[in-house]
């Protein structure tokens, strides 16, 4: 940063940088990105607002703006008539120097305000890897790296997402984190700033802070002390701060309904991942992957009503032009009023050329049912199963139950139903997996396309096999699990490709994908590291490191010469926070930090897994004690909910919309 750009833009806090920024577009990549005037964007005025957010998801325009979390809130905060919400991205390297060079502070994009005349930053984290990016926006924003440094002149930084449920290895860098759903969080953060605001700042920043962490779901590591044990693992973590909780559960959003979240999507004006609305029909999942952390941290489950699905999709449609809805969940097809769901909304959008989809990843003939009914109205692409694991063997150790023959006869219902590709998802490096558990791929999607052959008649039948490496996360059974090394990883895939093309004829209708091994072990050691991982962010961002979760970007080798410089001297290293199995007594980095799920269980669940022992869905079988509702006082919320999908007449037939 330029010295002084920051003070100058500070006096005038709450204007638009833009005519400084305008000039550096023309020599920019997708300049459009920057602009912002998307439909449904909200620009208020400064003066007349109280509280003000920066709301940044940390990545690229294109991946961040679909985000539901960053909408949700932007919407949730506009709507109060003294909160102004603005949203801010992370700038592409090439920006990023010229801003450096010209002095133009990291902006927001609604009214290319500086962020760091905001009261508040939230960041909402999806995956680890976003961390560098937080480090370019605060230095771009003249928000100094390190909370410690901060003064009553900058904004309080706030990290929320599933990567808050540990977010020890940037504690040097956020002043809070919202563990859980945060639609509720928020605004009771905002009122803690008003009111603090409103007395004139009584006590400054320590004070803000001091009250910010009674707030329930709100954590802030600087109020809690880590101590070592000479081995390395952590001694104990105590609060330092009178006011600080002493563990600090979730937030959880108990009633979908009265959070119809976002009524207002907005509408990218550049090219973006998803371009189509979406509408979260419910959230949790009991299904119990041992590898699922969103399904882990998320319960219990609870649905939105079909009622409340049929007037947000109506809503969402009219305010956007959309026209494909995405009915979002972990496992849409587990809601209880599915059929009715998919039904009714193709039913009413018939002939309007609006499409449905709904990631379907249970594997079973309903499915297709479902398939079947919401392309009615759209394209026929391919279906999407995620079996996870190669062999019978390992889908008992990650508790997915699914077998080869319910997945043949899946797929034989899709092809015979005319359905022509089917995509499949697997991991690599599960816990106990040997290389026989991954070559078992190779065949079962050998029996794919021969069954799939047989069943349409046809020889153009496609499977493409996609594959990710697994990494252990916080808050789940294999938060206690050795991860797999990426040279490991590689050398099984390499002779899965060689094993599906030792049939030619078969093996050239499968398509393989799968990306190099090594970010899955940066995402080991940023997802399950402490606070002595934040040094080495810090190496890597100071060496060059931006967008770690693009492969155009990342540089492993940067990573881990970060890790030998900052780790080693502190007697860890990154195969100690990685490769490394914890034991039931080691005090985790996020032990403090309350998913709601009993560490005794979860603890059982991981030695089921290492005996192949399953684990059933309480959805539909007695309650097997995981913690989550008697800690929430309350209980899974699962239909039928009696109501129905409104309004049910045909679109098309409606000529006065
Ligand atoms: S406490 Fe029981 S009912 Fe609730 S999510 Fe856990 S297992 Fe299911």
């Amino acid at each position: 940063m330029v010295p002084g750009a920051v003070a100058s833009v500070n006096a005038m806090a709450g204007t638009s940088v833009f005519e400084q920024l305008e000039p550096l577009l023309l020599r920019v990549s997708k300049p459009v990105q920057y602009v912002g005037g998307e439909l449904n964007a909200t620009v208020k005025d400064w003066d007349t607002t109280t509280v003000r957010w920066a709301l940044m998801y940390p990545d690229a325009y294109e991946v961040g703006l679909p985000n539901q979390g960053i909408m949700i809130l932007y919407e949730v905060l506009n709507e109060q008539s003294d909160v102004l919400a603005e949203r801010t991205y992370a700038v592409w390297p090439d920006l990023e120097a010229l801003m450096r060079e010209y002095g133009v502070p990291q902006f927001t994009v609604d009214s290319h305000r500086a962020v760091g005349n905001f009261d508040l930053l939230g960041v909402s984290f999806a995956t680890e890897l976003g961390y560098t990016n937080l480090l370019t926006a605060l230095d771009l924003a003249g928000i100094p790296l390190h909370a410690k440094q901060r003064t009553d002149d900058h904004p309080v930084v706030i990290a929320g997402g599933h990567a808050a449920f540990n977010p020890e290895p940037i504690a040097d860098f956020i002043d809070a984190a919202v563990v859980g759903d945060g639609e509720e969080a928020v605004l009771e953060i905002t009122a803690v700033v008003r009111d603090w605001k409103a007395t004139g700042g009584p006590g400054g920043r320590p004070e803000l802070l001091g009250r910010l962490s009674t707030i329930d779901g709100v954590y802030l590591p600087g109020c809690y002390d880590v101590s070592y044990l000479p081995d390395g693992r952590i001694a104990e973590v105590v609060p330092n701060a009178a006011r600080a909780q002493r563990r600090v559960a979730k937030r959880t959003t108990m009633d979908l309904d009265e959070w119809p979240y976002p009524k207002q999507p907005l509408v990218p004006i550049a090219e973006s991942v998803h371009e189509r609305m979406s509408v979260e029909i419910f959230r949790g999942c009991t299904r119990g992957c041992r590898f699922c952390q969103a399904g882990m941290i998320t319960r219990p489950v609870r649905e939105r009503s079909i009622q409340g699905i049929g007037e947000m999709v109506e809503r969402g449609l009219a305010a956007s032009g959309f026209d494909e809805v995405g009915l979002l969940s972990l496992s849409s097809a587990d809601h209880s009023e599915i059929r009715e769901i998919t039904k009714g909304l193709a039913d009413q959008y018939e002939g309007t050329g609006t499409g449905l989809s709904l990631p379907s990843t249970r594997v079973d003939a309903f499915n297709i049912d479902l398939a079947n009914e919401i392309s009615r109205n759209g394209r026929r692409s391919g279906l999407t199963f995620a079996p996870e694991g190669g062999s019978e063997r390992i889908r008992r150790v990650i508790n997915k139950m699914v077998s080869e023959e319910d997945l043949i006869r899946t797929v034989c219902t899709a092809f015979g139903a005319g359905w022509r590709q089917v995509k499949l998802y697997f991991m690599c490096g599960l816990p106990t997996e040997t290389d026989d558990d991954v070559l078992e791929i190779a065949h079962m999607a050998h029996r794919v396309i021969r069954a799939g052959r047989e069943a349409s008649s046809s020889k153009d039948i496609r499977c493409t096999i996609s594959i990710g490496a697994f990494v252990p996360k916080p808050h789940t059974p294999f938060q206690w699990a050795a991860q797999e090394h990426p040279d490991i990883v590689d050398q099984r895939l390499r002779k899965l490709r060689t094993e599906i093309n030792s049939d030619r004829k078969i093996g050239r209708n499968v398509g393989m994908r799968y990306h190099d091994g090594k970010p899955s072990l940066i995402e080991g050691l940023l997802s399950r590291g402490d606070r002595r991982v934040g040094r080495v962010i810090e190496r890597v961002w100071r060496d060059g490191g931006r967008f770690d979760g693009w492969s155009e970007h990342f540089r492993y080798d940067r990573w881990v010469a970060a890790c030998a410089a900052e780790l080693t001297p502190l007697g860890v290293s990154l195969e100690w926070f990685t490769t490394r199995e914890r034991g039931f007594e080691e005090i985790l980095p996020w032990d403090h930090l309350d998913s709601g799920l009993d560490r005794d269980w979860l603890w059982d669940d991981w030695q089921d897994a290492l005996s192949g022992r399953e684990q059933d869905d309480c959805r539909w079988t007695p309650c097997f004690d995981c913690g989550v509702c008697p800690s929430l006082g309350t209980d899974i919320q699962v239909g039928p909910s009696g109501r129905q999908l409104l309004p049910l007449r045909p679109v098309a037939a409606d000529n006065s919309r």
